[in-house]
């Protein structure tokens, strides 16, 4: 159920979520469908986001009584105690944020509700139609910034905010490989994922020359759990634009520590200023995280994380020692 947040949570949060540009709206709209635990999603926009943006899941829903509640600020159905943060979103601000400066068109269906609901919202009016949907929820965001013109001129050109979508969407994608996922940008299909494991997926978005030279990690001590693909030491990058952390399930920008103990374990494998390539989905007890610290959710903190760090290093450097062959495999076919 949807409900306002108490006053004093409201201050704790203080997010003050921002839009500047489809980029944001998408990953609001990407997360909420992911917390509301679809398995299939469709993303579509036009003009480079600027024009139309569709996001359709198959997800959870919301039941028609609760439309309007969901666009309103600071109006959540995810559990709000900030120690314990399992969702994506939880300040309930997404929709809010996305209606402030666009018009948005909210369809759901919940699977059990009988027939389904269309809200649309653009700025003080809205209007509910029931009709017949498949269950699941549709948000169509349109003419953004349109009443902004400051924020829309700080855009740049539609294909280069086309293309940032579809590096936020891969990003998203690459730590959740089981999703069905399709983006189209401008007519144009950018992604059709079938669902599968980390090894399909980052065959997908980045070729197979990598995805064949990545080793599968899957550990597992105590509380904590490590699982994606790592590069043997014959794969490497100047930059580390494509070594990939989420912490439960988030995606992040590394803890600075973390990152260390990764780079730790391939100090003797690969020249200076050569980066390890991967995807690493860490699991730890949400009272080791604190997520609230920037409005995109992006930059964590670890509490407490010397238990968390020995876990990494181990499992890091167990994996490259159990392939010392790797180094100098053939070319594959
Ligand atoms: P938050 O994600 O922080 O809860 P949002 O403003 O993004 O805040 O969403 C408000 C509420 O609307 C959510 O808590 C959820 O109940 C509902 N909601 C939004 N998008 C979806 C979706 N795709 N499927 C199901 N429920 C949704
Ligand atoms: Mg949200």
């Amino acid at each position: 159920m949807i409900r306002k947040l108490p006053p004093e949570l409201i201050r704790e949060i203080a997010a003050g979520e921002v839009i500047s540009g489809p980029a944001d709206v998408v990953r609001e709209l990407l997360e909420n469908a992911l917390d509301a635990g679809a398995t299939r999603l469709y993303i579509e926009l036009w003009g480079g986001g600027l024009d139309k943006i569709v996001v359709r899941d198959n997800g959870l829903g919301i039941p028609r009584e609760e439309l309007g509640l969901a666009l309103e600020h600071h109006t959540t159905s995810k559990l709000t105690d900030l120690q314990n943060i399992r969702t994506l979103g939880f300040r309930g601000e997404g929709l809010w944020a996305i209606r402030q400066a666009a018009r948005v068109r909210l369809t759901s269906r919940p699977p059990q509700q009988l027939g389904g609901a269309t809200l649309t919202a653009f700025q003080d009016k809205t209007e509910l139609h029931e009709h017949p949907a498949p269950a699941g929820t549709q948000v169509e965001v349109t003419a953004l910034f349109c009443h902004l013109p400051a924020r829309r001129n700080a855009l740049e050109a539609p294909a280069a905010e086309g293309r940032k979508v579809v590096h936020l969407v891969s990003r998203y994608l690459l730590h959740r490989p089981e999703i069905a996922l399709r983006l189209v940008v401008d007519g144009e299909e950018k992604i059709a994922h079938a669902g599968g494991g980390f090894a399909e997926v980052i065959k997908l978005l980045w070729g197979s020359v990598v995805a064949n030279r990545l080793l599968p990690l899957e550990a597992a001590e105590g509380p904590f759990t490590l699982r994606g693909l790592l590069s043997r030491p014959e794969l490497s990058r100047p930059r580390r634009d494509r070594l990939l952390l989420a912490l439960n399930r988030r995606p992040v920008e590394w803890p600075e520590p973390l990152l260390q103990a990764v780079l730790a374990a391939y100090k003797e494998l690969l020249p200076a200023g050569q980066f390890p390539v991967g995807v690493l989905n860490l699991e730890i007890p949400t009272e080791h995280l604190l997520i609230n610290t920037s409005p995109d959710k992006s930059r964590v903190r670890l509490i407490r994380p010397e238990a968390i760090l020995g876990f990494v290093s181990q499992a890091v450097q167990g994996l490259l020692s159990a392939h010392p062959l790797a180094r100098a495999l053939p070319e594959p076919a």
